[in-house]
């Protein structure tokens, strides 16, 4: 197929589109995922905290597309960290995928106080070394953490999965990731729904006869990143996917880049969060 993809420091490649399962149960995943497939996506981003990776599983082999054709992340819940558990809560999450491997591993969340990332990081280290997991990053972590993991394992994480929306683009973030050949990751890339009502995102989504959410993910991957657009509606999900066939040019970009003054974060702020 046409669709972009980017290749990490480690050699692997992962499609810049992929379809993001948060909120989502089981049963839902099975056909949101059938969905996703059968419309020509080949990246699914769950997390063990989802409790839906048996959903996704069912819904790759429903699918008919094979297990090697697509690119499946999952991620390690907070209370998994450290060396041991980590291994084990990898084990869990492979027999409820019904897989052998996983594209790419992440740490969900660096959870400092808890002062485990760089134990849990040598278990996913591990895991990379025995092929289980293909490659391997994090999520929602801060360059100190990176820069942590980097000093004191040697391995530099692929990719950074961070919340991620025009009116909160992460600049700095992308600087360091940049620097470290890091791939960024946008996470709730359409402000969780916030932005599609935005009339200057209607703006150019009209001069371009395009949807708010295909613009959008579209100003992701004009931007290098990678993006996870969540819907569990088939018509969404190909709306979101229909986006290889035009660009943003650089008055699109000037015009998103004015959404930045009234940006924030949705989520929780990684550094202070409460798990
Ligand atoms: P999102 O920004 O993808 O927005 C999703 C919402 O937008 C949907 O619930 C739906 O209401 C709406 N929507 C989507 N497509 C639409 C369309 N074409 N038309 C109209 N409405 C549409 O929000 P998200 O789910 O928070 O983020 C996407 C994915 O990112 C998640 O599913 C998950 O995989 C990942 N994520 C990761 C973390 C993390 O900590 N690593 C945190 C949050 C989300």
């Amino acid at each position: 197929s046409d669709q972009p993809t980017i290749t990490f420091h480690d050699g692997n490649s992962i499609p810049q589109v992929g379809l993001g399962v948060w909120q989502t149960p089981n049963d839902t995943a099975v056909t949101a995922v059938k969905a996703a497939l059968s419309g020509g996506y080949r990246h699914i981003d769950t997390a063990a905290i989802y409790e839906n990776e048996q959903g996704v599983g069912e819904g790759i082999r429903a699918s008919g597309v094979s297990r090697g054709e697509i690119f499946l992340t999952t991620k390690l819940w907070n209370s998994d960290q450290g060396y041991e558990p980590t291994l084990k809560a990898f084990d869990t999450s492979l027999r409820r995928l019904g897989t052998d491997y996983v594209d790419l591993y992440l740490i969900h969340w660096p959870a400092p106080k808890r002062g485990q990332f760089v134990d849990t990081w040598k278990a996913f280290i591990q895991l990379q070394k025995e092929g289980r997991a293909r490659s391997i990053g994090v999520s929602n972590f801060y360059p100190e953490h990176l820069q942590r993991l980097i000093d004191e394992t040697g391995i530099t994480p692929v990719i950074n999965q961070i919340e991620l929306h025009p009116d909160f683009p992460q600049t700095e973030a992308r600087t360091y990731h940049d620097m470290h050949r890091i791939v960024t990751q946008s996470w709730s890339p359409l402000g969780q729904g916030t932005l599609l009502d935005n009339p200057v995102v209607a703006g150019v989504a009209a001069k371009h006869g395009r949807t708010p959410a295909q613009v959008i993910t579209r100003w992701h991957i004009d931007n290098g990143l990678v993006v996870i657009p969540k819907s569990v509606t088939p018509s969404r999900i190909e709306e979101n996917f229909k986006v290889f066939d035009f660009k943003l040019d650089d008055e699109d970009m000037k015009t998103f880049a004015s959404l930045e003054k009234d940006g924030r974060r949705i989520g929780p702020d990684p550094m202070t969060a409460s798990f």
